[in-house]
């Protein structure tokens, strides 16, 4: 399929699994507006290798203002958001009675807040040109829960209602929203948790084969291609009735 025409957002794209997403959508021919913080140059130059125009815009989402001026950028510079891929995500772990509200607050702002945030600013575009996608990448922590992960799981069931709100909303038009819910995937994320499960014994292998064992029937890693793949396909037009889904793609994880 090609997405000749279409302009990409992906949200928190200078690492991981929204840089896979970007890459994969840059190489079916998106124009891709990046965000996000960190090796800003590297991820422009993977993803426009493509022969397509890469943009980056540095919004720190946990701001609104900082949303709307990004959503402004996409409309001047690239002629508005087709597609927008909502990924940026942070994590923080801790039993509730000791979380830091600071943290429980910059969680949902991100990982929650800044998906509505996205999504109403880019909806009236899609709207208009009666054709959209949203993707939001919520988790496996979207449909079940883990301890110590309290904001994380809060915010990433709010993305999965929340996809399912704006589905039904634009359920007669165009566009469409979905969340994909991943399970362990190896990106910076998840690598400080192995390193935080790594430290009684300071084996890494141990480490990441207990993460997988734990919650991974299939003991592998979900991969940022997997997920740049999924991600094209809830683009194409055999995705158009694929409406306020959570699709899960987690080796398992959810369904014992
Ligand atoms: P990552 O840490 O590799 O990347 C996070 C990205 O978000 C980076 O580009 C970072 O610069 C950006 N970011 C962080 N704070 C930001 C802010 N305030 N404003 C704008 N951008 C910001 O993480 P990842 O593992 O690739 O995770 C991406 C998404 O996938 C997250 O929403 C995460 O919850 C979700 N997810 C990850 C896994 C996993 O196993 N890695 C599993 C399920 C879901």
């Amino acid at each position: 399929m090609t997405l000749h025409g279409k302009t990409a957002l992906v949200t928190g794209s200078t690492s991981g699994i929204g840089l896979g997403i970007a890459e994969r959508l840059a190489a079916s021919g998106a124009q891709v507006l990046l965000n996000g913080f960190g090796d800003i140059e590297a991820a422009r130059e993977r993803v426009s290798k493509h022969g397509v125009k890469v943009l980056h815009h540095g919004a720190d989402l946990s701001k609104p203002d900082e949303i709307a001026d990004m959503q402004s950028y996409a409309e001047r510079e690239l002629g508005g958001v087709d597609i927008l891929v909502n990924n940026a995500g942070i994590q923080h772990v801790a039993p509730v009675i000791e979380f830091p509200v600071e943290r429980w607050d910059a969680v949902i702002a991100l990982n929650l807040t800044a998906v509505f945030h996205t999504s109403r600013l880019a909806l009236p575009g899609m709207l208009e040109r009666n054709w959209g996608r949203i993707i939001n990448i919520a988790s496996a922590h979207g449909l079940v829960a883990s301890a110590g992960k309290s904001a994380y799981v809060a915010a990433k069931h709010g993305v999965v209602g929340l996809t399912k709100a704006t589905a039904l909303e634009t359920a007669t038009t165009g566009v469409t929203c979905n969340a994909i819910c991943p399970g362990w995937v190896l990106t910076p994320l998840v690598q400080k948790q192995i390193d935080k499960l790594a430290e009684p014994h300071g084996d890494l292998e141990r480490a990441k084969r207990e993460l997988l064992a734990e919650k991974h029937p299939s003991v592998e890693f979900v991969t940022p291609e997997q997920l740049g793949e999924l991600a094209l396909f809830l683009c194409s037009d055999a995705a158009v009735q694929v409406r306020g889904a959570a699709w899960s793609i987690d080796g398992g994880w959810t369904a014992r």
